[in-house]
């Protein structure tokens, strides 16, 4: 391939992108507009018109901040390729540290640093802005950047000698590094299970075990009856940043954990607790988390053995408008290479997205069946009704936008199913 083609190439994909995603925005808008006025039928009874419309507006609001964002990422990439961000950032690097390691990760640590300043004000716009104006935001100025500084001093500490074993084994290993780096990177992803529950999240928030005691014999009923081992529930201060509520389960065999967001507990009824765990378990005993995990890594490995053909490809930097350093060691452009990968490839992966939504949405199917089966169907409809109300999820999503995008089916559809499943029950 030419440089040349591949550069159009890239600008043609991008430029798909953004005119897919600004068509999907622009009818999700119009349609959470056209609906505003009436509460959906089914959910007249349980739902306000007030909270129907608060609903309405958060979901614009987010849908037309999502547009502004996808534009300055847009802009910031062509400036990164291009423009010559990228060929500059390098050519300052290399003034400074000559050829070696250093010179490419302190190339890899100022792209970061770069892009993390550029999306500040934006996380910092939705964060005190956005959230803040439906009364969603919890978080102080001062926890903001404390936590800024904590993710950026971890990040460091786990990403850089990580990135640093990748780049040597790009440089020594051979022609089959990338297989070599996805076994690192895989053992990895697996050590980050235990270790994020247990070591990290703590960092952030707090973890203390669900005192309540009739709440945590229900709970363990349900666990027997399902057949699952825990180490333990925990209740999680998540108020402490957002108002938004939610439930998880993490971590790995022996060190799996329940963690409740203190605001979900809040919030539900005792056996509406119990109907959104039972949900949440059924993720876990239909094989969906081992499945996401087995499918991430064979994407990432065939992610890796194309980052391996292109990296030798010099159309690959130039057509990215990089000039690659012409040096008797070619692997002082390994990191580079890394950029531009990372860079490009959601821009020619972006058309595939609706694939992971539609098996996520499978998934949620199917764990809501299977809270149906273990619990009462009606106290998983009365949790969603709530937890969709709380967070302002809209009722009336765009079919498409809902389709290509959404992990979760639209409120409607899920409570359907389970109001189905509750009259075939009973008839
Ligand atoms: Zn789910």
């Amino acid at each position: 391939m030419s440089s040349f083609a591949f550069s159009v190439l890239f600008v043609v994909f991008l430029a798909i992108t953004l005119v897919v995603r600004f068509w999907l925005s622009s009818r999700q808008i119009r349609h959470v507009l056209a609906h505003r006025s009436a509460v959906p039928a089914e959910f007249a009874e349980k739902i306000p018109l007030a909270a129907h419309q608060r609903a309405a507006d958060y979901t614009v609001a987010k849908t037309k901040f999502g547009l502004f964002s996808m534009l300055v990422s847009a802009a910031v990439l062509i400036g990164f390729t291009l423009l010559g961000g990228l060929q500059w950032l390098s050519g300052v690097m290399f003034s400074w540290a000559g050829p070696g390691m250093v010179y490419q990760l302190s190339l890899l640590v100022a792209f970061a640093l770069i892009s993390g300043l550029i999306d500040l004000p934006l996380d910092y716009y939705k964060q005190f802005v956005l959230e803040a104006r439906f009364g969603f935001n919890k978080m102080t100025v001062k926890l903001f950047f404390t936590d800024m500084l904590k993710n950026t001093l971890i990040g460091a500490a786990i990403g850089l000698p990580l990135i640093w074993v990748v780049l040597q084994l790009m440089a020594k290993s051979g022609g089959l590094w990338w297989f070599y780096a996805w076994l690192v990177f895989s053992a990895f992803q697996l050590l980050m299970l235990v270790l994020y529950p247990t070591v990290i999240a703590p960092l952030f928030n707090k973890f203390t075990p669900l005192s309540d005691d009739s709440l945590r014999d229900r709970i363990e009923g349900l666990m027997k009856r399902v057949g699952f081992a825990s180490k333990g529930l925990f209740v999680m201060d998540g108020s402490k940043r957002s108002a938004h509520g939610n439930a998880y389960f993490s971590g790995f065999g022996a060190g799996k954990r329940i963690v409740f967001f203190d605001t979900l507990l809040a919030r539900l009824a005792p056996h509406e607790i119990e109907a959104v765990l039972a949900h949440e378990l059924g993720h876990f005993k239909l094989k969906h988390i081992v499945k996401r995990i087995v499918v991430m890594f064979a994407l990432s490995l065939a992610f890796l053995a194309l980052l391996g053909y292109l990296k030798q490809q010099l159309w690959f930097y130039t057509g990215l408008g990089v000039n690659p350093l012409l040096l008797p060691d070619l692997s002082n452009n390994d990191a580079m290479a890394l950029i531009l990968f990372m860079l490009a490839l959601p821009i020619f992966t972006f058309l595939l997205s609706p694939l992971s939504s539609i098996s996520s949405r499978k998934h949620e199917f199917e764990a809501d069946a299977f809270a149906a089966r273990h619990t009462d169907a009606n106290d998983l409809v009365t949790a969603l009704v709530k937890l969709y109300e709380d967070n302002a999820s809209t009722l009336t999503p765009d079919p498409l936008h809902s389709a290509f995008y959404d992990s979760h089916p639209p409120a409607s559809v899920r409570i359907n199913k389970l109001a189905n499943k509750l009259s075939a029950a009973h008839g």
